[in-house]
This record gives structure tokens, sequence and C-alpha cells, in this order.
């Protein structure tokens, strides 16, 4: 086995083993550029895979590489190198810093050739788009990191570091009010930070679909394409909602293309990945591929609690960690209801100007009850979400048809009855098409054995979770 042989086979193994996101991100463009007396180095486009791999990924290319080689693996270091087909290589003094996990302060880089204040008279700053401008209050600083949102943390800022660099478009996906638009306004904000003269544009979707249509309409077709293909850096807030409206996006198309081409940055949320977006045109969903996906999840139980006590410190008002802990236990799906809990907690004891204990906060946080106590759901709005999600007919998902993209939504629905809403098995049964109790526990059963180890599932879960908890 050559040496190429030998990283497919391991590629092959590792891909198994993770998702296609993980595996797509930090092991494209990997390659073994030598291996002599047991070192092996294996060849990587950037310092921030090499990075993520020696920190995250490292014992599993390691145990890999020692079944292919009958445990004739030493040592394995990880080396920023250019091959064919591995077009950019970013230098690492500008990489180096973007994996870690606190914000760090990066030091002023020289402001890039693209970034030269073209020849035009008066170059435009972020201040020009007016109404459009960024938040001020979304910055990394005030961005907590826990593992549910690392890679998108981590990508964010090396987007920062590097902007139109490798991670062209960076597209950061997940549930609501879990930072999608935080971390998309920090980079715009950090951008401009680093560089006034940067053109930072930040839109919604719809936004970017309203101005698309009102331009056509009166003619200004051209000053639109003018406002939204000369910017640096374009961050597009909620991509789901271009769904469908054919004429956006196709100018959405030719605007992508023409700031990729030229080496702008291109920053996306959505709500989901791009091939979920129903509606959505092959060609965009290939180009959105085609930088980095990121996902964003639910924050955990320390996460949760660091975010309350930073929260608490930016407005002044401490809490103590009893009530701390409890808060982070009862609110558990989002960082805007953490948010909006506190904000709550903290009116309430200003107004009657009273220290927070366990017992004053319980009845203001009677409303964000643990998912797993949840009564209010119904089998059948269960039933209309999951279908919705997976855009099935609610007759198919609960028929008869054992057809993958049918039976595998159903065993979902029916593992969440279980799990959300505690339903008994023949319960279960009777509300899926009338099925047998030993169906419902054989579903419950196979999707609990599952989705510890698959992420796009667990993902799917996350988000119809959401969904439910927002009825
Ligand atoms: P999304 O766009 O994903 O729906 P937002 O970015 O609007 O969510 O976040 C909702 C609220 O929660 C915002 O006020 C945001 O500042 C805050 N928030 C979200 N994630 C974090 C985080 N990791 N650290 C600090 N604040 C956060
Ligand atoms: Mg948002």
């Amino acid at each position: 086995m050559n040496t190429n042989e030998l990283w497919q086979a391991v590629l092959g193994e590792l891909e198994l083993s993770l998702s296609k996101v993980n595996f797509t991100t930090w092991f494209r463009n990997t390659f073994i550029v030598g291996f002599d007396a047991g070192q092996v180095t294996i060849g990587v486009p950037n310092m921030f895979t090499k990075a993520w791999l020696e920190k995250k990924y490292h014992k599993e290319i390691y145990q890999c590489l020692q079944t292919h080689t009958d445990n004739g693996i030493k040592t394995i270091c990880y080396k920023v190198e250019a091959r064919a087909g591995n077009p950019q290589v970013i230098p690492d003094r500008v990489d180096t810093v973007v994996v870690t996990a606190v914000p760090v302060e990066t030091p002023q880089q020289p402001v890039r050739a693209s970034y030269q204040p073209e020849s035009t008279p008066a170059p435009a700053s972020s201040q020009n788009f007016g109404e459009f401008s960024l938040n001020t209050k979304y910055t990394f600083n005030s961005f907590i990191v826990g593992k549910q949102n690392e890679l998108a943390h981590a990508a964010a800022q090396a987007v920062v570091a590097q902007p139109g660099g490798v991670y062209n478009p960076l597209f950061i996906y997940g549930g609501v009010g879990l930072g999608k638009t935080h971390l998309l306004q920090a980079v715009g904000n950090e951008i401009v930070r680093k560089n006034p003269q940067a053109k930072v544009l930040y839109v919604t979707s719809e936004r970017f679909t309203n101005d698309f249509i009102t331009a056509v309409r009166s003619g200004q077709a051209k000053d639109f394409k003018n406002r939204y293909r000369t910017v640096d850096v374009l961050l597009i807030d909620d991509i789901q909602f271009i769904t469908g409206k054919e004429g956006t996006q196709e100018e959405f198309f030719h605007t992508f293309n023409q700031l990729h081409q030229t080496n702008k940055q291109i920053v996306i949320s959505s709500d989901r990945p791009p091939k979920a977006i129903l509606g959505l045109e092959n060609r965009l969903i290939s180009r959105l591929e085609q930088g980095m996906l990121a996902d964003v999840g639910s924050p955990d139980f320390e996460t949760r609690v660091a975010i309350l006590d930073t929260k608490c410190r930016e407005k002044s008002f401490p809490l103590g960690h009893d009530v701390l802990h409890h808060v982070a236990t009862l609110v558990q799906s989002n960082v805007r209801e953490l948010e909006g809990a506190l904000n709550k907690i903290i009116a309430f004891h200003q107004f009657k100007n009273m220290v927070p204990t366990i017992d004053s906060v319980r009845p203001i946080l009677s409303s964000f009850q643990p998912a797993s106590s949840r009564k209010n759901i119904t089998p059948r709005q269960l039933i209309q979400i999951v279908a919705a999600y997976f855009d099935l007919q609610i007759d198919d998902l609960l028929g008869k048809s054992r057809e993958k993209r049918l039976a595998f939504p159903r065993q979902i629905t029916m593992y969440l009855m279980r799990e959300e809403m505690k339903s008994s098995y023949p319960s279960i049964g009777l509300e899926i098409g009338g099925r047998d109790h030993t169906t419902a526990m054989h579903a419950y059963e196979k999707i609990c054995g599952i989705v510890s180890d698959d992420e796009k599932l667990q993902h799917d879960i996350e988000l119809i979770k959401q969904r439910l908890y927002a009825l």
C-alpha cells in the first residue's frame, strides 16, 4: 500500500465515524506528506485545520493509521502544506489564534490587498449603509463559547483573520436563539474594527428579497446590484426565507458568484443545512456547501450557567450560584429564552427591591418547564410538526408504507412521543396509525440506539424539539 492508498483507507474509515460536515470540513485537502521510520506527516491546508486535527481528531487518526499499518506508527505530525488541488495555504501567523475558545485579541493585521481603499472617491464604511449598519452589542467578547458552538465560533474568527480566505462562504446553521445572528454580526463588527474602510453589509434574506423586488419595480435594479456586489463582506441572516422566490434566488446566485470570484467574504446563517432548505435550487446548494458549514446547538448546562453569569455581570445584577443553577436547570432550550428569563427575574426583583432566591424566582420561571415535563403538547401537534419538518403528508407519515423516507420520520415521531411526552407504548402505537405497541417499542429502542452516534439525527431531533417548544 502506498501512502496515498493508506490515507484513502484511513479517510474511508474516518468518514464512517464522523458527520459529513465534520468530515469534509476537516479532512478535505489532507494527504500524507511522508511516512518514515514510524513517523507520519500529514499535510493540511491551513493552521486552523492543523490545530483542529491535533486537538480533536488526533486519537482517531492515530488509531486508524495503526490498524492499516499493523501498528507501525510511532508519531504523527501535521504540517501546513500545499499540493496540487490544495490551492490556498494560509500563512501560520494569521490563523494560529483562531482555535482558542476564549476570544483573543488578534494583532492588527496589515491591510490586505483586497482591502485597500479603492481608487473611487470617498471610500465607503459600514456607516454608509445606514439602516443596515451592525448592532455593536454583538461582539466576540460577549459571545460565550461552549462545545455546541465552538466550531461555528472558531470558523467565524477564522473569517475575521482572513476574510475571503478558505472559509468562504461560511454557513452557520442551527435552531432559534442559539447565537447565529450574534456570530454574523460579531464577524462584521470585528472586521470593521480592524479595518474601518471595509464595506460590511448585514441583511436578513427577507430584507434582501424586499430590496430586490422594490428595486426591480422602481427600475433601479442597477443600484441594487451596485450596492450588493461591491461590498467586502456580505452577511446574510436566515437564508431559509429566500426559498421559492426564484427571481430573488437568481439575483442572490449572481451576487454570490460575483463576490466569491473577487474573494469577498460571505457569511450566511440558516435554521438548517443548505441541503435541507426546501425549494433551494441545486446550484445554490452546491455554492453554499463549497465553503465551510458549521452548526450551533443548544447550550449544555455548564454553558448555560456561564451565559447567565456573564449576562448578570453585564447588567450589574449578580445572582447567587444556587439561583444561577436553578435557572440553568429550568431553561434549557436556547440562549434567547435564557436571556428572557434573566430579564424577567431582574425586572421583578428590581421593582420589588429584593435579592433573588430560589423561592422568589420559582413563580417567574413557571412557564419554563424542562422539556420532559411539558404536558401541553398533544400527539397530534407532534405529528404535525414532524410531518412539516420532513415535508411529508400526515397520512403518509402515519400510513403503512415502509419506504425509508416515511418509515424513519415515523420512528422519530414515536421516539419523541416517548421521550418528550412520556406516552405509553400502546398509546403511541394507537396514535401512529393504529399500530401494535411492539412497533412503538421497537422504534423507540432503535432511535435510542443510533442517536448518540448520528449527528444529523441529533440535529433533526433538536430542531423538531425547538419547534415543539415554540408552540
Ligand atoms: P439566532 O440568530 O440563532 O436565533 P441570536 O444570535 O439572535 O440567535 O441570539 C439570541 C440571543 O442570545 C441574543 O441576545 C444573543 O446575544 C444571545 N446569545 C446567543 N448565543 C450566545 C452565546 N453563545 N453567548 C452569549 N450570548 C448569546
Ligand atoms: Mg437570528
